[in-house]
């Protein structure tokens, strides 16, 4: 409202003021749910041309008795600016250990690869190597099942010693995607120094493709330069058949959305996949 004139930026503004009570109570649940075990991880499928299942994404999320189902793209940015996302990453990557561990068990789940998201903040952790290896070995999980999914904004801070992170845990197997790729700060100059097995089209590019195509160009441009570059790419937010035709013509035979599954519990997951 334009009702305090020069002080707009008061602190009477009822929206401001009704977003900073949640941040903060948000921040303080958020501080409880670990304990509390409020956490959950949903798995969303993803699948070749012939629509065979070639692994799934972690998808974190939080059930809090009281403010409901909050999502990820809420708590996630606010656990990355209070540091929480260091905790709340070690639980994902033990409870996607865990899981990985149950899957190599029974045959027609042991070849399935399991993508986690990793922020920025934790893959600059001194020790996260070192953390990610334990786990590997607690679980007697084979790393080459394990992908980490980082985003472009690795890009921005650190980056050598991110790299230098990133050469260790591939040396011994484990895979790395390069998650929304094109919807945030590409540097084609590093991405030829990342060991990457795969660049994610951002939803961003496909939701439009039928009718846009500009997108049409650039999904087509990013898979041209991953070919060229040896590196693997999956499509995210797939939704209908048009859109995965599309991809498919032009070279990307891997796929993530709705059209194959939903994000799901770990249950249906498995009922699914029997
Ligand atoms: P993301 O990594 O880009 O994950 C894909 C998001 O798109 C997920 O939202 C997924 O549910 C949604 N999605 C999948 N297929 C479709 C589709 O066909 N159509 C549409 N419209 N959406 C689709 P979600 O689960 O709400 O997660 C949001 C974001 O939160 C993730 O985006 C990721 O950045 C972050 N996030 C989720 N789990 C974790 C985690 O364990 N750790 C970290 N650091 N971030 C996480
Ligand atoms: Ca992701
Ligand atoms: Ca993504
Ligand atoms: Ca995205």
């Amino acid at each position: 409202s334009k009702k305090g004139g020069r002080n707009q930026l008061s602190f009477f503004d009822p929206s401001m003021q009704q977003s900073v009570i949640k941040r903060a109570t948000l921040d303080a649940e958020l501080h409880r749910a670990l304990e509390r075990q409020e956490f959950r991880l949903h798995y969303q499928i993803q699948v070749d041309a012939w629509r065979q299942p070639i692994g799934a994404e972690a998808l974190i999320r939080w059930y809090h008795p009281e403010l409901g189902t909050v999502s990820p793209a809420e708590f996630i940015p606010l656990a990355e600016e209070t540091g929480l996302i260091l905790p709340i990453g070690q639980w994902v990557l033990k409870t996607a250990c865990q899981q990985l561990q149950a899957w190599q068990d029974k045959p027609h789940t042991r070849n399935l690869v399991l993508a986690v998201n990793i922020s920025a903040k934790q893959i600059r952790q001194k020790n996260f190597s070192t953390m990610v290896l334990a786990l590997l070995e607690k679980y007697q999980v084979t790393p080459h099942l394990l992908k980490l999914e980082i985003t472009e904004s690795v890009l921005l801070d650190d980056v050598e010693d991110t790299i230098k992170t990133m050469l260790s845990l591939n040396s011994i197997g484990i895979r790395f995607s390069m998650d929304d790729f094109g919807a945030g700060y590409s540097s084609l100059q590093y991405l030829k120094r990342l060991p990457l097995e795969q660049l994610k089209i951002d939803r961003s590019f496909v939701q439009d493709l039928e009718n846009n195509s500009s997108d049409r160009t650039i999904v087509r441009t990013i898979i041209t330069m991953a070919q060229s570059l040896n590196i693997d790419v999956i499509a995210e937010g797939v939704e209908n058949e048009a859109q995965r035709e599309l991809l498919q013509n032009k070279g990307c035979i891997h796929y993530q959305g709705y059209l194959f599954g939903k994000p799901v519990d770990i249950e249906q997951f498995n009922r699914f996949l029997e």
